[in-house]
């Protein structure tokens, strides 16, 4: 997923100051760009253990953007289903050298690649992991290749979404394996394979990262989230899709309005819609859109390909209409809300007319729960400790649909969007901030360290 972040790894780039390995980029970067320098920490808020973690992530850079590059040229749109699975037979190697039991989740029962499930089983509170694998750059894109654009930024497909992110999980692993204290941890990494565009269906898709997830304390999505290591994730929308149908009662033009004949579909839809704008637009978090709206006095509606056609002369009372749209929110109960409240308005049918709306689910939303929070609070203290500075929560109405949302519900601590910063996701502009591998990876085993430990 991709939100539309600041631009930072460009402004660097045109400010011509590159970045050392090891900077902390988030100080820099908001100094640069002339905001609020982060509160400076305490120094020594690390423990040794801790500084040892951060001492071997600094030691493994070259390696974290070798298999960054690697990753990045193997083709993996979300249909390329070998390239998919190529992906994840290098970071399953990767993990089944750290001691993790992997197995690769065969994806035909939902038409896509699959999944890379790894467990390292421990005394620990069990801790999930999330990536994904795949890409929106197929084979025929011309954006296939790794290219770094100045030291301290790489354009490639999936470099930020998610490869990017992945490497992070591996190398937080490697740094608390270096350090000893990887033995007693509880660690699940799931790397689905369809992410971008989701098996069908969703619920056999999505199987793997849920089973995964039961028992969980904690689950960490490594998306790069707004682009901003200012920022994490904790509250996503989700999303419903409605279909609205009309009928009137058709009749010469001349006669609408008359007791038995009544005002028609048209007239009617269009009391419908006004009334879901005045009754519920506004609300906060909470969008609804029609897309699509055909009516008269034959409709046909393809709902797979989204079109359809209508007929309908002037001099008719029109007798069909359909509608179809999609509802954006922050939590079950903010949808069950907007739910009613249309299908009342729906119910309430002008003469002659009747209609029925229907509601489908896409993605669950990710609802902002105090497990979330605290969740995001030790992630913040952890970058504080590092020098990195505060970590605030991404406006939810900003963050787009991710895989942790299936978790919500299932596991009491969510936090996502701390993967490889950078900019451009979903283009072939899509670059990372390459200072932030070090940056992201360090608070990401810390944070591990410091959950593994409770
Ligand atoms: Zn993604």
């Amino acid at each position: 997923v991709k939100l539309g972040g600041l631009s930072l790894s460009l402004l660097l780039v045109a400010c011509g100051s590159p970045a050392r390995p090891g900077d902390r980029t988030t100080d820099r970067s908001a100094e640069q760009i002339g905001e609020r320098p982060p509160a400076k920490p305490p120094a020594g808020i690390l423990s040794a253990e801790e500084q040892s973690i951060a001492r071997a992530i600094d030691a493994d850079q070259p390696a974290a953007l070798a298999l960054l590059e690697k990753v990045v040229n193997i083709n993996s749109g979300t249909h390329n289903t070998d390239g998919v699975r190529a992906v994840g037979k290098v970071f399953a190697a990767e993990l089944d050298a750290l001691g993790f039991t992997t197995r690769w989740v065969d994806g035909s029962a939902f038409h896509r690649a699959g999944h890379l499930v790894a467990e390292r089983a421990g005394a620990g509170p069990k801790l999930l992991l999330v990536g994904h694998l795949d890409t929106v750059f197929e084979p025929d894109s011309p954006f296939q290749r790794f290219e770094r654009v100045s030291p301290d930024a790489a354009r490639g497909p999936g470099v930020i979404d998610m490869k990017g992110g992945d490497v992070i999980i591996v190398f937080a692993l490697k740094a608390l394996e270096s350090a000893g204290l990887l033995d007693g941890m509880h660690i699940v990494v799931v790397m689905n394979g369809d992410e971008e565009a989701a098996g069908d269906p969703m619920t056999a898709a999505r199987a793997a990262l849920v089973d995964a997830a039961q028992g969980a304390a904690a689950a960490i999505g490594f998306e790069d989230g707004a682009g901003d290591p200012k920022t994490a994730v904790i509250g996503r929308r989700g999303i419903v899709r409605w279909k609205l149908q009309v009928k009137g009662t058709p009749a010469h033009s001349s006669q609408i309005f008359r007791a038995d004949i009544g005002y028609g579909a048209v007239f009617e839809t269009a009391r419908i819609l006004d009334a879901f704008r005045t009754r519920l637009a506004g609300q906060k978090y909470l969008t609804f859109s029609p897309g699509l709206e055909l009516a008269g006095t034959a409709v046909t509606h393809d709902d797979g390909n989204a079109r359809g056609t209508a007929a309908g002369k002037p001099n008719v009372v029109a007798e069909h209409a359909v509608v179809t749209g999609d509802m954006r929110a922050l939590s079950r109960e903010q949808f069950a809300a907007a739910e009613k409240v249309m299908s009342e308005v729906v119910a309430g049918s002008l003469p002659g007319t009747s209609g029925e709306i229907t509601f489908e689910d896409g993605y669950p939303p990710l609802a902002v729960t105090d497990g979330n929070r605290r969740l995001l609070a030790m992630y913040d203290q952890v970058s504080r400790d590092l020098g990195a500075g505060p970590v605030d929560a991404v406006d939810p109405s900003l963050a787009g649909a991710a895989d942790v949302s299936h978790l919500a519900g299932i596991v009491p601590m969510i936090l996502d969007g701390v993967g490889l910063m950078g900019d451009g996701g979903h283009t072939v502009n899509e670059t990372a901030d390459l200072a932030t591998l070090p940056s992201q990876t360090k608070r990401a085993a810390i944070l591990l360290h410091r959950l593994g430990k409770r």
